[in-house]
């Protein structure tokens, strides 16, 4: 047998960091098993679907480093894999399980099924619509014959219940007592979801369905649906949800819950990739950094955790920043050179890009993320150098903010070579002769400098900004000060 899975996201928002790691799962799966991944749209909610969600799905995944074998955009041997174009399908499928007797169409009225949820709540029972209004095939045959298709629901067995291991969450066992005779298809012909999602999943060949938990109540619907197409059941595989670390279902609350948001973030893919990778699931190893080739060889769904994942945005950030270490100085400062051109608003010249490139292993030491480079860069781009406010206050409202300003201009002036070795004797002998701690000495300096307290070193960013314009800086800033 071929592992198939699907990833089959709703283009009705940006790509969820939950629904990536739905996706990574799959992906990961099938490539474990050589199997096949397929994409496809689950787009039959045509209100909220938008052409720019699905791009930025497909665009997501792609940034991730997830393909796929079949599906939108790539194909296959099943159509376009958009739901929207299969309405015809699903239609005739309705109308098989119709003749079948595994569905019928239904005659009640709204007013009919509000008596019956009011009726269910005055006993205290659930609300459940067991098909006793169902049409006769003369009645359902009268109405489709004058344009008043009635809807078609599927005869759920009564007394009945549904069982099915899933393979993250065990044995789950829903009684029928509890789930209606659903609509499938609506009376203007549309499907409902839990049709077009497992007819596609039939008409796929899915072997394995690995999806959130939240489809879970809807899992018996599905399996209903495909013993009804007389269809072999896929194993379905339920992940938990992801949580906020004060135990809360993941939203924007805690932070941003697309994954494209990181990548404007300056996350790397790979360390993004690795993040969701193990949110909940290990691949044993003692190491929290795990290569793709080692996610792919060990991955498997009996290892998934089936309690809910905490995504720690911390967590990711030290990862980001172990993967930003892992590269070399050339991968990092090509990431960087863009993000630093487009903070900048033109292009670099020769000379610029020599200096960000000589500057950038100094920030990749510490960096957490990419977009950190530019701000930290920005000082050595301009002639003028902007001073964040908040940089000002903290630093140049100290007694001793005058005195390290200008014994720093004097003992720099005074050099004759100007380089790294010979500004940091410089500017220690200052601190010595000045009887400052590096602290109270030095970051009025590097303000003055960078403009901001937080910068590459302080000595390699004198040495690369040059001798005219560091001391016309440190001048500036006691002129301000005095
Ligand atoms: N379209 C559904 C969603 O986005 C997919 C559920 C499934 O995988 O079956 O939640």
């Amino acid at each position: 047998m071929t592992v198939r899975v699907r990833f089959a996201p709703s283009p009705t928002g940006y790509l969820h960091v939950g629904g990536g790691r739905t996706a990574l799962y799959n992906w990961l799966f099938a490539r474990h098993h050589g199997g096949v991944f397929v994409l496809r749209a689950d787009d039959t909610d045509i209100e909220r679907s938008t052409p720019e969600f699905q791009v930025d799905i497909l665009e997501s995944l792609e940034w991730l480093g997830i393909d796929w074998d079949e599906g939108i955009v790539v194909g296959g041997p099943h159509g376009t894999y958009r739901q929207t174009d299969r309405t015809a399908r699903y239609r005739a499928v309705a109308a098989d399980l119709v003749a079948s007797g595994a569905a019928y169409y239904d005659g009640a009225t709204p007013e009919q099924l509000e008596q019956i949820r009011v009726a269910a709540e005055a006993a205290e029972t659930s609300p459940v619509y067991d098909g006793r209004y169902r049409l006769s095939a003369e009645e359902a045959a009268a109405r489709l014959a004058a344009g008043n298709p009635p809807p078609v629901r599927l005869a759920v067995p009564r007394p009945g219940e549904t069982r099915f291991v899933d393979v993250v969450r065990g044995e789950i066992v829903f009684g029928h007592d509890n789930v209606d005779d659903f609509v499938i298809l609506r009376s203007d012909g549309t499907p409902i979801y839990h049709l077009a999602s497992t007819v596609d999943d039939v008409d796929y060949g899915i072997t394995h369905v690995i999806r959130g938990e939240d489809i879970l109540p809807s899992t018996p619907k599905h399996i209903l649906i495909t013993q009804a197409m007389g269809a072999p059941c896929p194993q379905y595989a339920h992940l938990s949800l992801l949580n906020g670390p004060d135990g809360k279902k993941l939203s924007k609350r805690h932070g941003d819950t697309a994954i494209r948001a990181y990548r404007d973030a300056g996350y790397l893919p790979a360390a993004v990739r690795n993040f969701l990778a193990i949110l909940g699931w290990s691949p044993g190893t003692d190491e929290e950094i795990v290569s793709l080739e080692t996610m792919i060889a060990r991955f498997e769904l009996g290892a998934v955790s089936r309690n809910p994942a905490v995504f720690d945005l911390a967590k990711l950030e030290w990862m980001n920043g172990q993967y930003l270490r892992a590269m070399s100085a050339q991968e990092f400062s090509d990431l960087a050179l863009p993000l630093v051109e487009t903070d900048l608003g033109r292009e670099l010249t020769a000379d610029e890009r020599g200096t960000v490139i000589a500057m950038a292993p100094l920030i990749q030491e510490r960096a957490k993320r990419l977009t950190e480079v530019a701000p930290q860069v920005r000082f050595l781009l301009n002639d003028e150098v902007t001073i964040e406010p908040g940089s000002w206050d903290k630093v140049m409202t100290t007694a001793e903010a005058p005195i390290a300003l200008a014994g720093a201009g004097a003992a720099l002036e005074a050099l004759a070579v100007w380089s790294v070795d010979a500004i940091e004797a410089a500017l220690r002998g200052m601190l010595a002769a000045a009887g400052l701690s590096a602290g109270k000495g030095l970051q009025p300096v590097r303000v003055a400098i960078t403009g901001s307290a937080v910068s590459p070193p302080l000595f390699e960013s004198l040495a690369a900004l040059g001798r005219e314009r560091s001391l016309a800086r440190l001048a500036a800033a006691a002129a301000r000060l005095a």
